[in-house]
């Protein structure tokens, strides 16, 4: 051991579970590859301003679980505690969105920043695949995203996720229904980090997880009944083509979400076997950030998919994702002389597009054998100084012990053929 340990809330992802982080990544992004979606990437930094208002002065992510520094040339910058901000920013700058083919439909895949109390589930550095299409209202768009997680799950072996829906309103109907929650809330018990946040975002107080103020809760006015015509419409078209396509979801009229971009649609995907830390996504429709940030009116819906959350569903569901490294062929080289011409052979093999693994240091062969047992290899090629002089290597089959010289010179060609 080092002196150093990992960085508290975080943790370092390892061979053999690390396989199941890459294959998690890989399948939440081949849906959306699939389907029109460009990749992005943007700075693991931003101008914290740009998430001040793109996220929302008022939001937990802003107020208390940003990382923020002021650099050496007096810039004043965070680590990205999400991704839609960035990537919005990113577009616009790039002017993507004049280019004429809207929606600009982008993914993206990276590491975010939150500084929060670390618990299962719950970290200071996680990983997230997002999905962001820009400029365009169209209900299908909404559906679009929510279908692609969907199938990414699916695809991975989840079942126990559910999708949970609503639709906050726009500028229209969501003033009108905030002031009377407000008139509500104000009537109730409760204390003062939660009064002031029901006078800044009254919203997020439904969303509160404690029992004692979800029992106030019971009666409040419902953003449902307050939706206008155009949103609810809009609405119901995103409901009808989720049942259309076979994606089941739930209502759930208290579903608010954290950050304060978010209007019209939104989702998450919860799973039944995490415990507290159950959102394993979410997202939305934001079709007021562009114009928060600076730019345009661009009506855009995109998610976020975290995929820590998503491997310890995995497990919680028994799904194993730890595909064992897939070594074919591991080189036993006995001697120096060997040793040169088996590398060789070895790196005509990988070229070949087989497998191949090479034993290292110098080993006498009990630790070589015993190191190409570990590979989980088919086959070990092994190539002593008799060998070398007769033109052969020895082709041994790991499983049933049998093993046959074959000419040196035709190795690639007869692995090859054997691995096949
Ligand atoms: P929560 O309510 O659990 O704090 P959130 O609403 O803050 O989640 P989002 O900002 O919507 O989460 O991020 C999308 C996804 O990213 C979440 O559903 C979750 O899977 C993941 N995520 C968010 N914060 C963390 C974290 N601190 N550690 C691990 N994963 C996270
Ligand atoms: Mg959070």
């Amino acid at each position: 051991m080092s002196t150093f340990k990992a960085p508290k809330g975080t943790y370092d992802l390892l061979p053999p579970d690390s396989a199941a982080f890459l294959a998690v990544r890989e399948a939440i992004a081949a849906p959306l590859r699939n389907s029109g979606y460009g990749y992005i990437e943007t700075p693991g930094f931003e101008n914290v301003e740009l998430f001040a208002r793109g996220v929302g002065e008022s939001t937990d992510i802003v107020t208390k679980e940003m990382y923020t520094l002021t650099t050496k040339g007096g810039d004043n910058l965070a680590l990205r505690p999400e991704g839609t901000a960035s990537v919005l920013r990113a577009a616009l700058e790039a002017n993507l969105h004049k280019a004429g083919n809207l929606p600009v439909k982008l993914w993206y895949s990276g590491s975010y920043y939150r500084y929060e109390r670390p618990q299962k589930g719950r970290y200071r550095h996680f990983s997230q695949v997002g999905a962001e299409a820009i400029g365009t209202e169209d209900p299908a768009l909404d559906a679009e995203l929510i279908i692609l997680a969907d199938q990414a799950y699916r695809s991975l072996g989840l079942r126990n996720f559910r999708i949970l829906l609503n639709s906050l309103g726009d500028k229209e109907c969501r003033p009108v229904y905030r002031e009377a929650l407000q008139g509500f809330l104000r009537d109730l018990d409760l204390d003062e980090d939660t009064r002031r946040r029901a006078e800044i975002n009254p919203l997020r107080v439904l969303d509160d997880k404690r029992a004692e103020v979800q029992k106030q809760l019971v009666g409040a006015p419902m953003l449902r009944d307050y939706l206008c015509d155009a949103c609810k419409a809009y609405h119901e078209e995103v409901r009808e083509l989720l049942t259309a396509a076979g994606v089941a979801f739930e209502d759930d009229e208290k579903l608010v979400r954290g950050l304060d971009y978010y209007t019209r649609t939104t989702f998450e995907f919860v799973h039944d076997g995490l415990g507290s830390q159950s959102a394993v996504g979410g997202g939305g429709r934001y079709d007021g950030l562009s114009e928060m940030i600076g730019g345009p009116a661009l009506p855009s819906v995109g998610w976020a998919l975290g995929v820590d959350r998503t491997v310890l569903a995995l497990e919680a569901e028994g799904v194993d994702l730890r595909l064992p490294a897939t070594t074919d062929v591991f080189a036993v080289p006995l001697g120096e002389e060997a040793r040169r011409t088996l590398f060789g052979v070895v790196t005509e093999l990988r070229r070949a597009g087989v497998a191949t693994d090479f034993s290292y240091g110098g080993k006498g062969v009990k630790a070589a054998m015993k190191a190409a047992n570990r590979s989980g290899a088919r086959f070990a090629l092994v190539l002593g100084e008799r060998d070398l002089a007769e033109g052969v290597v020895q082709l041994k089959d790991m499983a049933s012990g049998e093993q046959e010289a074959i000419p040196l010179a035709e190795a690639v060609a007869v692995v090859r053929g054997r691995v096949g």
